[in-house]
């Protein structure tokens, strides 16, 4: 696909959401919203997008909900001035509802067992001060270790958790800084599916994200929805559009709320 092919599929969705009078905006938090933090609790919103979404959230044109791996607690406290809006959290283990209903989905006892079983090896190799243990899965974090801890942690990594590869209910993903390993359902992928059945099919549609597990949710949103990998350097991704941020997602999400705004007028 063209650059120009990626930027007309954009504006193509626009002029469909200037005809409706509701959207969805569906949004990955790390790497797409934030840039990325050594201190991971600290990692915030690139400046001036707090403010334009809750514009678009305050239009009432426009149901925002946030996709993430982070726990649903993690995005309340980065996003705390943000109101009436849904999260998704653990890759859609958690899901807390615009109106506050909170639910987690349970875990197959085999799966939790074999995350146990990953978490002692940690313990024992040492290297729980870099783990985050999340709802259905654990992280290892290295972002801000030097080139040579980095080496240092992956190879430890990659003898203690190679014999889960490939176990079923099981998947490991090396993403921006780290390596989790989780349980493999629900993937992002799943959350849109959930919320795409709740949705009017003549509804507009996007989601944004940066990572691998976004690819899951531009999969089952293709043909359907808009899909926008946000990232500074482009990668191969079966997403329909590509913004680099801060400022191409400035822009598209000023856009967003501009024509949320002309409904309220
Ligand atoms: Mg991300």
């Amino acid at each position: 696909m063209q650059i120009d092919d990626r930027k007309s599929v954009v504006i193509d969705f626009f002029q469909q959401f200037n005809r409706t009078t509701t959207a969805l905006l569906l949004l990955d938090y790390d790497g797409t919203l934030a840039p990325f933090q050594t201190d991971r609790h600290q990692a915030y919103p690139y400046p001036g997008i707090v403010p334009i979404l809750e514009r678009i959230i305050g239009s009432g044109r426009t149901k925002l909900a946030i996709v993430s791996g982070r726990p649903v607690i993690e995005i309340q406290n980065l996003l705390s001035q943000l109101t009436d809006f849904e999260i998704w959290g653990a890759h859609g283990l958690e899901h807390l509802s615009a109106d506050g209903f909170y639910r987690r989905t349970e875990i197959e006892p085999n799966t939790l067992a074999i995350i146990r079983q990953a978490e002692d090896w940690l313990l024992q190799a040492g290297l729980l001060p870099i783990t985050e243990i999340k709802p259905g899965g654990i992280a290892v974090h290295w972002r801000g270790l030097s080139a040579s801890e980095v080496e240092h942690v992956q190879s430890r990594i990659q003898e203690g958790w190679n014999k889960f590869e490939g176990v079923q209910g099981i998947k490991l993903l090396a993403f921006d800084g780290g390596i989790e390993l989780r349980a493999a359902r629900p993937d992002k992928g799943d959350v849109i599916d959930a919320i795409l059945k709740t949705t009017d099919a003549a509804t507009p549609v996007a989601f944004l994200g940066d990572d691998f597990t976004d690819e899951d949710a531009f999969r089952v949103l293709n043909g359907r929805g808009l899909s926008v990998l946000v990232r500074h350097e482009y990668r191969k991704t079966i997403a329909d559009a590509w913004l680099q941020p801060p400022q191409e997602l400035i822009d598209f999400l000023a856009t967003w709320s501009d024509i949320a705004g002309m409904g309220t007028r």
